[in-house]
């Protein structure tokens, strides 16, 4: 990847097609976590979401009455150039959230790969249905856009997560206001960027560039039809508290998750040690499916505490032009939150394997050691006490390992959480598998697998706290769209 650590140039929201006044609305810096003396660039927060939702509006009619293969060339075109750059994508979302340059080049290459995704994969789900009445009438099933759709972003995956909702948004006939998390404006930038040398028409794609107070400024414009939210579970209350004033609005969350990796004693040793590793560490626990839970049998405890926690000794971290395995944390709360939760968990009982520390690299930045906590037996005195550390999504490089006596007991213990993201199940038993699938109260639950990594063919979400709608993955068209019934009856021919 190549380096070009100048600070990058902020242009301002995008609106009808143009970047505008960039040097107008509150100054802030885009950080490098990584590297805290080389900022990314300052970029500047704009109360425009009003603006920009009644340039959606106006938008709107010549988009959705487009065809679906007219819509499509032009998202071939996004396509393309988003491929163009997508080396530059890449260093923006490493610079912006510290993640390794293999992630980042992996979140930009999702990036491009989902325009074929929804084209071959999502938009059949929404490209209806007839059937034939009696008396020679049809019943037809039709999908029409639901018209302006607001994307409010995540820092975590700040292009591959806004892009799998803009993408199916536009092929639908909606148009779009995008707000990027302040912790990543120039990658929300570089989609505007691409969207402007694609040529999309004016005003089918909006971007605005801010902070909470920005977010909640979309979050309560009448003027969105469908609002898509990717972020924490206190943010997604607040959204949703906003969007109640919107009664006919459909409102799709994305929020966080406690996902639990579930060790049974025949697990497949290696691939199990592999892919528990990689749901912990990688992005440094900042995914919303990272394993923050491993929840391990009796009969494979000691083992699997041994050889786990050697792996854990083995991880590297740096910055991301190191090729290292774990990068920092997004910021000095997200630290300050990590090193209290030490604390908390030895509070609770917990024994420490492993305490996670803050560590000092060559450049300054927020790094944190990975941290490790173990609990004998079925924790039910944390179940009935306040839900800290053993239930917060801590966003970090942590995880609590129980040792269990039962499928029973794995079952109790996942359901016990708020939340309802990611499972993952380990064992060579493929019916103990399914029996399990069917007990754990979550939205994807993989065999052998990361709960890290959901393939973009599948719908991705999660239950309780986790959200609803599914707003990522192969269901987004549904959320983008408004199922229409008709019984047509021919008039007959006199
Ligand atoms: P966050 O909740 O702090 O912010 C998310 C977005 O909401 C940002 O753009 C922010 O500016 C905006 N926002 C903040 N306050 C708002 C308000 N009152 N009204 C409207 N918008 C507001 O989340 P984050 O720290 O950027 O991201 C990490 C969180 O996102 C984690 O909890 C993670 O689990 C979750 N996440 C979930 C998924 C998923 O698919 N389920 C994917 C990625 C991240």
């Amino acid at each position: 990847m190549k380096s070009e650590f100048n600070p990058l140039a902020f242009k301002g929201p995008f609106l009808n097609g143009r970047f505008v006044r960039a040097d107008e609305g509150e100054p802030f810096v885009s950080q490098d976590p990584g590297d805290l003396s080389a900022p990314v660039g300052e970029a500047r927060s704009l109360s425009a979401a009003a603006e920009a939702v009644d340039v959606a509006r106006t938008a709107f009619p010549a988009w959705r009455d487009l065809s679906q293969a007219r819509r499509q060339a032009h998202l071939r075109r996004y396509q393309k150039v988003l491929a163009s750059r997508r080396d530059r994508l890449a260093l923006a979302i490493s610079r912006e959230t510290g993640k390794t340059e293999e992630e980042s080049r992996d979140e930009a290459a999702a990036m491009v790969a989902k325009v074929d995704l929804t084209i071959r994969h999502g938009m059949p789900l929404v490209a209806g249905r007839a059937f034939s009445l009696e008396g020679g009438s049809r019943a037809l099933l039709r999908y029409r856009p639901r018209g302006v759709v607001g994307v409010i972003g995540p820092f975590n995956v700040p292009g591959h997560l806004p892009n799998g909702q803009i993408v199916p948004a536009l092929l639908t006939g909606n148009t779009v206001v995008f707000k990027p998390s302040e912790m990543a404006p120039f990658v929300g930038q570089a989609l505007a960027e691409a969207v402007e040398e694609a040529e999309l028409p004016p005003g089918v794609f909006n971007l605005v560039q801010g902070d909470a107070n920005l977010g909640a400024a979309l979050a309560a414009d009448p003027g969105v039809n469908a609002l898509f939210f990717t972020g924490s579970a206190a943010t997604g209350a607040r959204v949703k508290a906003l969007s109640d004033r919107c009664p006919d609005r459909l409102l799709a969350l994305e929020m966080g998750g406690k996902n639990a990796a579930l060790v049974l004693p025949d697990a497949p040793w290696e691939r199990t040690l592999d892919q528990v590793v990689h749901g912990a560490f990688a992005t440094s626990g900042q995914r919303c499916s990272s394993t923050s839970r491993v929840f391990v049998h009796r009969r494979a405890a000691r083992r699997f505490v041994k050889d786990f926690m050697s792996r854990l000794a083995r991880l590297t971290l740096g910055y991301f032009t190191e090729g290292r395995d774990l990068g920092p944390l997004i910021d000095e709360r997200a630290v300050a939150r990590f090193l209290s939760a030490q604390d908390a968990a030895e509070r609770l009982g917990f024994a420490c394997l492993k305490r996670g520390e803050a560590a000092p690299q060559k450049r300054p930045g927020h790094y944190v050691s990975p941290s490790a906590h173990l609990w004998e037996g079925f924790p039910s005195k944390l179940l009935i006490g306040p839900r800290d550390y053993w239930d917060e999504e801590l966003f970090a490089p942590d995880v609590a390992i129980y040792v269990l006596d039962s499928d029973e007991e794995m079952v109790a213990l996942n359901n016990a959480s708020r939340y309802g993201l990611a499972a993952s199940v380990f064992t060579a038993d493929a019916k103990a598998f399914r029996g399990l699938r069917a007990r754990l109260d979550n939205g994807v639950v993989h065999w052998n697998r990361t709960t890290a990594m959901t393939p973009g063919v599948l719908p991705f979400g999660g239950v309780k706290a986790s959200g609803n709608g599914w707003p990522a993955g192969l269901f987004v068209p549904y959320a983008c769209t408004v199922p229409v019934g008709s019984v047509e009856t021919p008039a007959r021919k006199r």
